[in-house]
């Protein structure tokens, strides 16, 4: 059985019949396509349909509208915060990328019998996670109100950048420089390399865990991702994805004081479990990089608001 309200909303009611509090009997005066075909409802009630495609105007006011976008603390610096947020995840997924090229050059090598080693991209990919660690400044406090806890919480994760730079030059830049490829499995099994990786992996965790509330803070603004129009738990899968890694370095420790075949299986389930975790890593850290321009877009945006649709441009300016 239809509620009475329903009843009365399913039919249009002229303009002078409700009462003039309502929001909900106001016309449309801010710009607002409509979600089933674009045309402008500017000037429309909000109880009807769109004159071209037949959709509710409410269908495009619940899809577009964020009811929240007055809760939020204004940002100091949207731009800023944005530029920043977007540097924090591609710097990182370009160091990730970059990662990829020397042990695919490695491989690459292998085949072919040429000696292509990049020893300058260890320079490069440091590089790109100094410019992730100063980026990732920017979610340490991005508006005012944020907790205290939160900021504390925040700038621990993104000190942990610093032993991350020298661990990661360490592997990348001193160990594997010039001697020989860390996986080929011809001669010895780097025994510094492989625990200076769980470090690796440690300090990713701490910075990503960290650095999440933040994050998840600043997504809150972006109406998809708050909605559950996307359903993501990206940062937490790429924790759990540095494990797959770490547990395939811990293999390949294991191995070391076994001899034969033993040995050999567990340096290869080891081997298989690193590319495996570097692989969901970086499938997680590329959700991250659409994640963040999501944001970014919302940050840059004013949000569409029930009021900024219903009151004219001249009340809006006398209110504030
Ligand atoms: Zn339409």
């Amino acid at each position: 059985m239809a509620e009475p309200d329903d009843q009365i909303d399913n039919q249009p009611r002229p303009a002078d019949e409700t009462e003039p509090s309502s929001v909900l009997a106001s016309q449309l005066m801010g710009t607002l396509p409509c979600i089933g075909c674009g045309y402008e409802l500017h000037g429309l009630s909000v109880l009807g349909r769109c004159p071209e495609c037949g959709l509710d105007v409410g269908d495009t006011i619940r899809m577009l509208v964020d009811p929240y976008a007055e809760t939020f603390h204004e940002l100091t610096n949207p731009r800023r915060t944005a530029v920043l947020l977007m540097g924090w995840s591609l710097a990182a997924a370009v160091a990730a990328g970059l990662c990829w090229l020397m042990r695919g050059l490695d491989i690459f090598g292998d085949i072919t019998g040429s000696g292509i080693r990049l020893q300058r991209a260890a320079i490069v990919t440091t590089g790109a996670i100094l410019v992730s660690f100063i980026c990732s400044l920017g979610l340490v406090r991005p508006h005012a109100g944020v907790r205290r806890r939160g900021v504390y919480l925040a700038a621990f994760a993104t000190s942990m950048y610093i032993p991350l730079t020298i661990v990661f030059w360490w592997v990348h830049g001193v160990i594997d420089h010039g001697t020989q490829k860390p996986y080929s499995g011809v001669g010895e099994i780097s025994v510094s390399r492989i625990l200076l990786r769980l470090a690796e992996a440690v300090l990713i965790s701490v910075i990503i865990l960290g650095l999440r509330p933040h994050a998840r803070m600043l997504a809150k603004r972006s109406l998809a991702l708050r909605t559950g129009q996307i359903d993501r738990q990206t940062m937490r899968a790429m924790v759990a994805a540095a494990g797959v890694g770490a547990a395939g370095d811990i293999l390949r420790l294991v191995s070391l004081p076994l001899k034969g075949t033993a040995s050999e299986i567990l340096n290869l389930a080891g081997i298989v479990g690193v590319i495996m975790g570097s692989a969901l890593f970086t499938l997680g850290l590329v959700s991250v990089v659409i994640d963040t321009c999501r944001i970014s877009r919302a940050l840059l945006t004013s949000p569409v608001t029930l009021e900024s649709l219903t009151t004219a441009p001249s009340d809006q300016s006398q209110r504030h």
